[in-house]
């Protein structure tokens, strides 16, 4: 399976704290010394607080994430534990044959007595396989009756073990059920599957995909050109001539600022080559963009990301649309934490809300 850019369906995540929890050679490695250090004090699950690492995003296909991050908060199952699981399974939905020796099923491996339940007469002293037709694997009613954990996610009226959401999603509920949307991850994964190196290597991989523990993806939509909204929080002020709220002067307002906390990530809005990341004026903080980051995307267009408290990307790196390039903040000519955020189109700024799916 191709991954796909990350253009239309972007996995951003906020990143509370500037600490991780991955540390070590693989911080140096993966994450290119870009985070800074630090054991972060977990939050619930035994997560801190945090995000999709660079890891996550460079082996996790980007499609599946707002599956896993959809199914996490019905079920209560942390989205980076599906994750792991999942690319255990079946190398993400990859393998050749999705079906196993001993009879596991589809993109997660389900054992159809499992999926169905066990208290199918079929499935008594086996080992999880039963004897059910495709139908009876598949059926609501049976699921139902007999107590199983498969659900109809995508609507089609069947609960399939071959549908990827379905999957993800009863994976999720099997999962919650047993024990991971009170905390008690490895109980359940053992439940999975009672091989506790199993457990230990989808807690690994479920561990490296974020950076501070289990958070929220949140998918924004591409608009026109490809552009993604870089935050969702509230626009504060409109791209177009106004009164300077410092400086007391008419003049255009060339961005919109949206409203952010302190340190929220801010990721490219499309894919490009970035071509400033640096204060604007070191020497006087207060003044102009403060630090900020600006990034050609080629065909004349360029946005800038400005107020930044803290940048990540550096000048000449290459980033994906929703790669985090740097952390809202409020430096420069700013009263608060916001984003200024500019689309120039050959050298011009135009109003970005259009090109954000907003008015
Ligand atoms: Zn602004």
């Amino acid at each position: 399976m191709k991954k796909i850019l990350m253009l239309g369906g972007v996995a951003l995540i906020p990143i509370f704290l500037a600490a991780v929890l991955v540390i070590g050679l693989m911080m140096t490695i993966l994450m290119g010394g870009n985070n800074a250090s630090g054991n972060s004090a977990g939050g619930g699950f035994g997560w801190g607080p945090g995000s999709l690492s660079n890891f996550g995003e460079s082996d996790i296909p980007a499609q599946f994430l707002p599956i896993y991050q959809a199914a996490a908060e019905k079920y209560g199952t942390p989205w980076n534990v599906l994750a792991s699981v999942h690319r255990k399974e079946t190398s993400f939905s990859t393998h050749l044959t999705m079906i196993s020796g001993v009879g596991a099923e589809g993109h997660l491996q389900f054992m159809p007595c499992t999926f169905v339940e066990w208290n199918h007469p079929s499935c008594a002293g086996g080992v999880g396989k039963g004897d059910f037709t495709t139908a009876e694997k598949e059926s609501l009613s049976m699921i139902a009756k007999y107590g199983g954990y498969g659900v109809d996610a995508n609507g089609d009226g069947i609960a399939s073990m071959w549908d990827i959401e379905d999957a993800i999603f009863s994976a999720a509920n099997y999962l919650g059920k047993s024990g991971a949307a009170s905390g008690d991850i490895e109980g359940a994964l053992l439940k999975y599957n009672k091989d506790t190196s199993y457990v230990a290597e989808i807690m690994k991989y479920a561990t490296l995909y974020v950076e501070q523990g289990y958070n929220v993806i949140e998918v924004p939509q591409a608009g026109q050109n490809g552009f993604v909204r870089p935050i969702n929080g509230a626009v504060t002020s409109n791209f177009g001539m106004r009164t300077h709220p410092i400086t007391g002067k008419q003049k255009l307002h060339a961005g919109v600022d949206l409203g952010c906390y302190n340190g929220e990530p801010v990721p490219a809005s499309k894919a490009g080559k970035v071509i400033f990341s640096a204060w604007q004026d070191s020497s006087r903080p207060g003044v102009g963009y403060g630090q900020y980051i600006r990034i050609d995307h080629g065909g004349g267009y360029v946005t800038t990301y400005g107020h930044l408290s803290r940048l990540i990307a550096g000048v000449g790196d290459t980033v994906q649309a929703g790669s985090v390039i740097g952390e809202c903040g409020s430096t420069g000519g700013s009263t608060g934490p916001h984003l200024h955020f500019e689309i120039i189109i050959n050298g011009s700024p135009v109003d970005p809300m259009p090109f954000l799916g907003g008015k």
